[in-house]
């Protein structure tokens, strides 16, 4: 680690969202070594974007701690079609970006091979690399967001169409005559299944008099909801949010057999906003109806999957393609990662490297150790201590498999859900009392996530633990 390393590469990934602007510093390994996330200016001016972009290039550099000489290319994902050979965007429907010269400029500006590449497209390559697409002959993502987009990988390499404009699911008409689309035609899978078109048939359902929960939630403002509010909603069980994602879902589930009888991917991936949100509820009805599927063969293969790598997948993806820029194959590397030595020295003792830990312990797909229930911080306000959030943190970085020391018992947690969660996102799991577990996580050689269970109470109830 560190700067003596320099003659390793090291790669910027930046995903240019229409809401937010995630930046990463990342090796070949795919360990990402610093991030910044910052939100898109709304003035509507593309200098705006551009100066916010580069800003977020130069904040995540210094954070990582290297000299920016050490960077080989930068990887840039926008949400929109863009023109890979000349640099340019040309169309950003939902951002100003439209017509922007960003790759001229930006390399200009770092004097780096800088890549442009489609975010859905750049996701879908995060996953074939090291998520749920991974060692598949071919993956196709598709990501519900505030619209849908998707991307094809085939033998680890994108197919961009012959106008650079393939993978535009969002806009197959599913509802012929159905709602306008942003495009301008009507009934498009996204105008159906998007967010906001979930956000349009809710607020439309609460005109006509329905009740939700929602009204609660957002204090009677329900002029934007978000995924995560959907998310509680569903916890709850309101019987609004209910209907109308598992309509969205259906029609989700529907072109996924549209996807499966046209192009027969090993593998498709969902991801995006919604489905990280609201995933494991959409899961049942979108498995129902791939598996009722009456087109002789089409079961055999072409299973679907949930992203394993969430909001990363773009980042890396974009890795992927600035890595390829100057002939650098990642994915030869994905298991050179440097894992922690771990060992129990009593009943209840973990070692771990030099440190010694008396209390639950998580080591990250990265090799990097935290004591669980993490420390509350203000930039993650979703870090918690309940099973989906532990769940979520051993999914993340390209995991391969799931160790968990579940006590020095071993019998008394209920892992159930860990299993269902990780099956779904193509994530192997082991669950061992810690000791054993220790030892499986030392032999394995995996790209492995582990969560040692050595004192305390179980995840769910861990938020009263003293
Ligand atoms: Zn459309």
């Amino acid at each position: 680690m560190g700067k003596k390393n320099g003659k390793k590469h090291h790669f910027v990934a930046v995903d240019v969202g229409a809401t937010k602007i995630l930046a990463v510093v990342c090796d070949p390994c795919g360990v990402i070594r610093s991030r910044d996330r910052r939100e898109t200016p709304r003035s509507g001016k593309p200098e705006d974007v551009i100066a916010s972009i580069e800003s977020a290039i130069d904040t995540v550099v210094r954070k990582s701690d290297l000299y920016f000489s050490e960077i080989s290319a930068i990887g840039v994902a926008i949400p929109g079609v863009v023109n890979p050979k000349r640099g340019e965007i040309l169309r950003t429907p939902n951002s100003c970006l439209s017509g922007v010269s960003l790759e001229p400029h930006l390399t200009a500006k770092f004097g780096k091979r800088v890549v442009l590449g489609n975010d859905c497209n750049f996701g879908t390559l995060g996953e074939a690399w090291l998520g749920a697409g991974r060692e598949a002959s071919s993956v196709f993502g598709i990501f519900v967001g505030t619209g849908i987009g998707s991307g094809f990988v085939r033998k680890r390499k994108l197919w961009r169409g012959a106008r650079e404009v393939a993978g535009e699911i969002g806009h197959i008409v599913m509802g012929m005559g159905g709602p306008v689309c942003g495009c301008g035609n009507r009934g498009c899978f996204e105008a159906l299944a998007g967010r906001n078109a979930i956000e349009r048939e809710i607020r439309e359902a609460v005109a006509r008099g329905e009740s939700t929960i929602l009204t609660d939630l957002l204090q009677g403002d329900l002029s934007v909801i978000k995924s995560r509010v959907l998310r509680m909603a569903l916890d709850q069980k309101d019987p609004l949010v209910t209907r109308v994602i598992s309509r969205a879902s259906e029609v989700i589930g529907y072109a996924c057999l549209t996807v499966r009888h046209l192009l027969d991917p090993e593998w498709i991936v969902l991801g995006g906003g919604v489905v990280e949100a609201c995933g494991d509820y959409m899961w049942e009805t979108i498995k129902r109806i791939i598996d009722a599927d009456q087109l002789p063969g089409a079961q055999q293969r072409g299973g679907i999957c949930l992203s394993a790598l969430g909001d990363d997948a773009v980042v890396l993806g974009g890795v992927v393609a600035a890595a390829r820029a100057v002939g650098c194959n990642v994915f030869k590397l994905v298991r050179n990662v440097e894992y922690p030595q771990v060992k129990m020295t009593s009943r209840d003792t973990l070692k771990v490297d030099k440190k010694t830990f008396t209390n639950d312990v998580v080591i990250l797909s990265d090799g990097r150790v935290k004591k669980w229930p993490p420390e509350k911080k203000g930039d993650r306000p979703n870090s918690g201590s309940s099973t989906a959030d532990l769940a979520e943190t051993l999914c993340r970085g390209g995991t391969e498999l799931v160790i968990l020391g579940t006590g020095p018992d071993g019998d008394t947690w209920d892992v159930t859900p860990f299993f269902q969660y990780f099956e779904k996102r193509r994530i192997s799991v082991l669950a061992l009392p810690t000791a054993q577990a220790v030892g499986s996580y030392q032999r394995s050689k995996s790209r492995k996530t582990a969560f040692f269970r050595l004192g305390g109470a179980t995840p769910s109830t861990s938020e009263n633990r003293t």
